[in-house]
């Protein structure tokens, strides 16, 4: 799942990424408001949740929301700012906040929230995945075949879900790299090929690792995991 943090203390926005991240999310992580909106204008589909600061430069976290909102986007949003009084907290609730938190604040209280608010979001709320016998839960991040769990990375959680989500169709090097991989992400130009052979390679313990199926020249394809039945 994908996360858009608006936030302009960068100290501050690299600590939230950073446990973000730890809680297997990927985070696109801005510190400007007009080009948050641009990630939001270009990448709106790809996002699970937003973080929006209030205090931004270019534009303010409400200017933000408010945008969002007359466009009809209803990605839920989370602001995360200092600004404490009741009318603040109306004012953010009422420009299309789905919740509203007060810095200072505890990390593990911004993940249950987040956690709530996928729970809470009609296109979220379905806490797993299955592809044949093959499950991927989104509560415990695990993904059992059979009945066994098969321990992945979070990126390899990423990869077998992104599969899953798209099976039969041949994705691209490109495509998975956009989805995979935040846009500050050093990747190299064989990051994917490489993910895919890892994800394999645990697949393999199961004699699996013929479900992702190199097209060569374009892609890869999920496949079998259905037709093993
Ligand atoms: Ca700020």
């Amino acid at each position: 799942m994908r996360i858009l943090l608006v936030e302009d203390e960068c100290d501050l926005g690299l600590s939230i990424k950073k446990s973000l991240e730890q809680s297997n999310y990927l985070v696109d992580f801005v510190m400007d408001g007009e080009e948050a909106w641009n990630y939001l204008e270009t990448n709106s589909q790809q996002y699970t949740l937003a973080i929006f600061d209030w205090l931004l430069p270019s534009l303010s976290g409400i200017q933000l929301l408010q945008r969002l909102r007359s466009k009809g986007n209803t990605l839920p949003v989370l602001m995360l700012t200092a600004k404490d009084t009741m009318q603040d907290k109306i004012m953010g609730l009422d420009a299309g906040a789905d919740d509203y938190l007060v810095k200072p604040f505890g990390m593990a209280e911004l993940l249950a929230r987040l956690r709530a608010l996928q729970r809470r979001s009609p296109a979220l709320n379905n806490q797993q995945m299955c592809y044949g016998d093959l499950t991927l839960d989104y509560n415990t991040y695990t993904v059992t075949w059979k009945k066994q769990v098969i321990s992945l990375t979070a990126k390899e959680f990423q990869l077998l879900e992104y599969f899953m989500k798209h099976p039969g169709q041949i994705l691209t090097r490109d495509q998975i790299l956009d989805h995979l991989w935040t846009w500050d992400s050093e990747t190299i130009s064989n990051v994917v090929a490489a993910q895919v052979r890892l994800l394999r390679k645990k697949l393999a313990i199961y004699g699996a690792d013929h479900w992702i199926e190199t097209v060569y020249g374009l892609g890869y394809r999920f496949t079998s995991a259905k037709a093993q039945q």
